[in-house]
């Protein structure tokens, strides 16, 4: 637990003055006095400014990308790896999943329930977690066709692309993750974006799922995950949405802004422009994620001055929270710009 009344090093802070997606120098105070409240290990408080020219948010001052590791201590969770389609216990389930995933995605997966594709398409939900558990990616379209992913973790969703088929590389900045996933089988290199030491022109799709608002320089990140990618290749992004609803509920106890990890914070408006410059074409925003029962009942514990990892129910959370978070997903179905999350995907011309 951290000393709620200790600073950031001086010396360890780093003074932006213009915003990093879009390097625009007008700005208006969003929030100021943020502190980690969502896993409660990095010191200091923080200011976040809101663009006036994207409309993206972000910390100036800022952890340094030198002194950045120090607000991950405790943060890493070192679960072993397990694909989102083959886990064992849930065979019924995941039968009817591959039925969904063959009639939408492309897939031919044998022994696969067909009323999948029915049964999903009733639970709006249940369909959304499906796509999310594949992140939209389809049957490949050729052998030997590879993803990336950016900010693996554990590598759960490289043992998911394999069960896809596709051969998959993971991305980490955390070693320990790393040394567990090469430990396991899996093809995991340390570093992070940009200067990543990739190979160009490799990938047929790139996966970063909450790591883009991590990143102290999204545009260098941007134009180098372009250059990863084969002509043709997506990219796909999932972050949280600066024009959430739960954060016009809970402002600055939004789950979302986890202070001081993430740098900056996008809408679509915003993310599409970084896009947008960097050289990628056919950007598209995707249905939003069912996630606002995470969301809501972690912000309803920061709120209440608790620790969110730690509090599996906060007062208040049984009858209204769950009421209000069930009704934000509904509302984010009908207009994903308001969804907790929001996720993109784009594509580098050829
Ligand atoms: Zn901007």
């Amino acid at each position: 637990m951290m000393n709620s009344s200790e600073n950031w090093p001086e010396q360890d802070l780093e003074w932006l003055g213009k915003c990093p997606a879009c390097g625009g120098e007008h700005r208006s105070q969003l929030f100021a006095g943020l502190r980690d409240l969502a896993f409660q290990v990095a010191p200091g408080t923080w200011t976040m400014w809101r663009c006036l020219g994207c409309e993206a948010a972000y910390l100036d001052p800022r952890p340094s990308e030198n002194s950045i590791g120090r607000a991950y201590q405790n943060y890493y969770t070192h679960k072993q790896p397990r694909s989102a389609i083959s886990d064992r216990r849930k065979r019924i389930k995941i039968r009817r999943q591959m039925g969904y995933y063959n009639a939408h995605y492309g897939y031919d997966f044998p022994g696969a329930w067909p009323f999948g594709k029915f049964i999903f398409k009733l639970d709006h939900a249940k369909a959304s977690r499906a796509d999310y558990a594949i992140r939209h990616l389809p049957a490949p379209s050729r052998k030997d066709a590879m993803v990336l992913d950016i900010g693996c973790g554990n590598g759960s969703f490289l043992l998911t692309a394999r069960d896809l088929g596709y051969a998959a590389v993971g991305l980490e900045p955390d070693g320990d993750a790393v040394k567990r996933g090469l430990a396991a089988g899996l093809d995991v290199r340390l570093g992070l974006l940009p200067d990543s030491g990739l190979p160009k022109s490799s990938f047929d799709y790139i996966f970063l799922n909450h790591v883009f608002e991590h990143l102290h320089r999204p545009r260098e990140a941007a134009a180098e995950i372009l250059s990863l990618l084969r002509p043709g290749g997506r990219v796909w992004l999932s972050q949280p949405n600066l024009n959430a609803i739960g954060l016009s509920l809970f402002g600055e106890f939004w789950r979302g802004l986890e202070t001081p990890r993430h740098l900056c914070l996008y809408t679509c408006k915003s993310l599409t422009r970084v896009l947008h410059e960097a050289g990628f074409i056919d950007i598209k925003m995707l249905p939003a994620e069912a996630v606002a029962e995470s969301y809501f009942r972690q912000s309803l514990a920061m709120q209440q001055g608790l620790n969110p990892q730690q509090t599996e129910s906060p007062p208040g959370w049984e009858i209204d929270g769950k009421k209000q978070a069930r009704a934000a997903d509904k509302a984010a179905f009908r207009t994903p710009e308001r969804g907790e999350s929001l996720a993109m995907t784009a594509r580098r011309p050829g």
